[in-house]
């Protein structure tokens, strides 16, 4: 019998302070050449070794092998000038300095499929791998080329799905786009940000997912989300035409939040990834707390469909921390898969 609940990450877990500066977006790496090829490897296989310990079912690379999980993908691609970069203002909220597209964008190598074949060969769980999604993709960057979101997006999407379907042949499980810029864009996303999202994931057979959230809990996040009022509402904008979508997976913030967890309601059929670990405190739940948030959760999404995670990435914590709330994330889902058996 398929296991229910079972756990996975939304995505980035901390890396080693040997590999890069600890506790930080877009940290630079200590390695250089060999060193670096071999040190992300190494990481990879702790990653992984701490999420199986910690009982989490579909395992990921915890992006180790990334500097930050939107650039390093488009720093692959043709049409982009990531050595004069611009600081831009992401998702309305905090600048950063980002890579710009000055021609024509198209993959002309593979970029993640070394490292998912190297996580394959490393484990029998099932994996998911993140990308980032069309929009937000576009919001990571400046745009001195196509000027029109739109159109940049779907070509992003395009070079998406060449990644994708060769993760896919690697042996990657769930294929997962990443895609907070849908809490901000709204209109955008029902305009073409859920199309674009299918034509990154055209001709897959592999599950897919899209992952939702409020982002990292850095200052920058914690201070606009301080200026959303009582209830976040935002999901229940785009759900409808989610649910309409041929996405597999839906995972969300739901944890701490002031999320309604009735907008899992808008998600009839798929399968939801319930993020009941809260990255944006280094409080640990206690398994109880995780346990409640999942049976709130199963009040709106049926048993076999709800997929315990976390709230968002964990890259900016401490490697403790995050080993924590991962123990936390999994004994919680035991009790409630407990529940449900007897
Ligand atoms: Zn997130």
């Amino acid at each position: 019998m398929k296991k229910l609940l079972p756990t996975s990450t939304a995505g980035s877990l901390p890396k080693p302070s040997w590999l890069a500066e600890p506790e930080k977006l877009w940290s630079p790496w200590k390695l250089e050449g060999e060193a670096l090829i071999n040190g992300k490897q190494d990481a990879l296989r702790i990653t992984l070794q701490e999420q199986e310990r910690a009982g989490i079912d579909i395992v990921s690379d915890g992006e180790q092998t990334r500097q930050h999980f939107v650039t390093t993908f488009i720093e692959n691609l043709s049409g982009v000038d990531f050595e004069n970069k611009k600081t831009v203002r992401i998702r309305n909220r905090y600048d950063a300095s980002v890579p710009g597209i000055v021609g024509p964008v198209s993959r002309q190598k593979p970029v993640f499929i070394e490292d998912a074949k190297f996580l394959r060969s490393q484990t029998n769980q099932p994996i998911k791998w993140a990308l980032p999604g069309p929009m937000t993709m576009v919001d990571t960057l400046y745009d001195d080329y196509y000027k029109d979101r739109k159109k940049l997006a779907f070509e992003f999407a395009k070079a998406l799905n060449e990644e994708a379907k060769e993760l896919e042949a690697a042996g990657v499980n769930i294929i997962q786009f990443d895609e907070p810029a849908f809490n901000v864009f709204l209109d955008e996303v029902n305009e073409w940000g859920i199309e674009a999202l299918e034509r990154a994931t055209e001709g897959l057979k592999c599950e897919t997912a899209v992952h939702i959230c409020y982002g990292y809990g850095i200052k920058a996040n914690t201070d606009w989300k301080k200026t959303l009022g009582e209830e976040w509402r935002h999901y229940e904008q785009t759900f409808p035409a989610i649910q309409k979508s041929s996405i597999d997976i839906v995972s969300l913030e739901c944890h701490n939040g002031r999320v309604p967890f009735a907008v899992l309601g808008l998600l009839k059929g798929k399968k939801v990834m319930v993020g009941a670990i809260d990255v944006a405190t280094d409080v640990v739940e206690t398994a109880e707390e995780v346990a409640a948030t999942l049976r709130e959760a199963l009040k709106y999404v049926e048993a076999d469909k709800l997929y315990p995670c976390t709230n968002c990435g964990m890259a900016p914590l401490s490697r403790e921390l995050a080993r924590a709330k991962l123990d936390a994330l999994a004994a919680g889902a035991e009790i409630v898969r407990n529940e449900l058996s007897t």
